[in-house]
């Protein structure tokens, strides 16, 4: 663990971490901006909305900067709720958190329009998932409209434009050197993907160290070509999870990196 090391925390858990750099998360926005009034602003990292039908105005002009996010769990249902959060807009950075679930396409294409940043939160996909999140990668690369990040997209395309590449437990806010989840009964773990992870491994390892020993231990993850790119996430939490898919989009994202240099190095001459 380090000095960056937060904890994702329900509100009403508060009163238990007093030290700790903290990420809230309610379905109340009017008792999380009273209850956080008097703390340190430097230990909140962000805020977390966890019911989209839930009137965040007390939020808008609170905390200033502060990063929010609006978690959706069904997105093709709830989608419609994001136009009543626009107005965070004016004094947030917010991002909407998506489930890669059926209908999430449209969820995502939602929120872009509305100037949301996004997250995928991405399970291990199925074949027809993996369908629409090609569809949605297609929109991410090709729609010029499209003026927001749709991480792990955005986070992956940059590492392989740049050749520096960025595993997915980083890309996806699942790192366990710097994240602790605690659940809404109290008990932590290291990322909300790794449930019930038995690992013999320093907690200060460093995230590559973990990946190597861990997380991306198995034989196939070591001879992945993209490896550092993942980071062996889609491994968990079931192992025996067939890549294939997810490696098609591994690799639209690498070409689509390799055509945007061309174009560049084009440009130059
Ligand atoms: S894509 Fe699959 S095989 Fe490759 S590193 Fe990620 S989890 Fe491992």
């Amino acid at each position: 663990m380090n000095e960056f090391t937060y904890y994702n925390i329900p509100l009403h858990l508060l009163s238990a971490y007093r030290q700790e750099r903290l990420v809230v998360r309610t379905d109340d926005p009017a008792a999380l901006a009273a209850a956080l009034e008097t703390e340190d602003p430097e230990r909140i990292a962000g805020a977390q909305i966890v019911a989209l039908d839930a009137d965040s105005e007390p939020l808008n002009a609170w905390a200033p900067g502060l990063p929010l996010e609006l978690i959706l769990r069904d997105p093709a249902a709830e989608f419609p709720h994001l136009y009543r959060h626009t107005n965070l807009l004016d004094n947030h950075p917010v991002r909407a958190i998506i489930p890669v679930a059926p209908g999430f396409g449209k969820a995502v294409k939602v929120a872009v329009s509305l100037d949301f940043a996004v997250r995928l939160e991405v399970g291990q996909p199925e074949s027809a998932l993996i369908e629409e999140m090609a569809v949605v990668l297609e929109f991410y690369l090709h729609q010029s409209t499209v003026a927001q990040p749709i991480e792990y997209f955005h986070g992956a395309l940059q590492g392989f434009f740049h050749g520096e590449p960025v595993s997915l437990w980083v890309l996806q806010d699942d790192d366990p050197q710097c994240l602790r989840y605690v659940t809404d009964e109290g008990v932590e773990q290291p990322s909300r993907r790794l449930v019930a992870l038995n690992a013999n491994v320093a907690p200060d390892a460093g995230l590559e160290a973990w990946i190597a020993q861990v997380l991306a231990a198995g034989e196939e993850c070591q001879g992945c070509e993209f490896l550092r790119n993942c980071g062996g996430y889609f491994k968990w939490p079931r192992r025996d999870y067939d890549c294939a898919g997810v490696k098609r989009l591994f690799g639209y994202l690498r070409d689509a990196a390799a055509e945007l240099r061309r174009d560049l190095d084009v440009r130059s001459t």
